[in-house]
């Protein structure tokens, strides 16, 4: 919930736009030790969606909700509903803007009156071994409106089973759906044996191409994995022995005790 209220990120707040300007967000949350898990698709209205797709998760005998419907739920189950305005960041518009000009289209004009849509991921051990992990997107800047990635999605975008890895993916996000690329990952450490972050670099190497996109993970060593092959991926964890440690790309971390 934080990432996504940060305009920093594409999630919730400060989201990128759909072609017609307008943000529709996209998120999923899977819990490893009952491998339940809830995803959410296409909310305009719900400021947190990864709470939303917990409530599915919790609440619903459903794994996704999408569009109008969802962002109702979200209002029955006490999440409130916020203005469009209020995911409206000034950088996404001019992105819209030049992508529309780009494609020949006219501008738009009031952008903070139209309805908006974003991805942040989050991965965790707990001390029993437990494995969850969240994902959080307003998608692709300039996708058409209704476009749904991957990030809703169990096994695409977000997976989770205990005794194998929890993990969040970012990029492209239908190469991730064509290739279940988060549930493969999955597969490869529990059926073949191969080691996390063995089988998230096969996964973005070999099963994905270079500049798809990026995943965290974490299996039940608990040692954190965060590999990309797009220009950098922006990343950190936190021990329970107190390093924290950030990291905008490989060569850059910052650890503190
Ligand atoms: N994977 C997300 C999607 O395709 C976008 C992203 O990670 O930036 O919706």
């Amino acid at each position: 919930r934080t990432l996504e209220d940060d305009p920093l990120f594409n999630a919730g707040r400060g989201a990128v736009m759909t072609i017609d300007g307008t943000i529709e967000l996209d998120a999923s949350i899977m819990d490893g030790k009952t491998m339940r898990g809830g995803g959410v698709a296409s909310l305009r209205r719900s400021s947190n969606p990864i709470s939303v797709a917990r409530a599915v998760m919790d609440e619903t005998p459903h794994l996704i909700l999408g569009g109008l419907d969802a962002d109702r739920f979200a209002v029955e189950q006490g999440f409130g509903a916020v203005e469009p305005e209020y995911f409206f960041t000034q950088r996404r518009f001019e992105a819209i803007q030049k992508r529309r000009a780009s494609l020949g289209l006219p501008p738009l004009e009031n952008p903070a009156r139209r309805p908006s849509e974003g991805t942040v991921g989050a991965v965790a051990i707990d001390s029993q071994g437990n494995l969850a992990a969240a994902t959080s997107t307003g998608g692709r800047s300039g996708k058409m409106a209704g476009r749904i990635g991957d990030s809703p999605i169990l096994g695409a975008g977000t997976y989770a089973e205990n005794g194998a890895v929890a993990v969040s993916g970012t990029g492209i996000g239908e190469e991730f759906i064509r290739h279940s690329a988060a549930a493969r990952v999955g597969w490869l450490v529990k059926d073949l044996g191969v080691t996390v972050d063995d089988a998230v670099r096969r996964v973005l190497h070999d099963t994905l191409k270079p500049g798809d996109g990026g995943m965290i993970a974490v299996g039940r060593d608990g040692e954190p994995v965060m590999r990309y092959t797009t220009g950098a991926m922006v990343s950190g964890y936190a021990k329970a022995s107190g390093t924290v440690m950030t990291m905008i790309w490989e060569d850059s971390p910052r650890v503190t005790d």
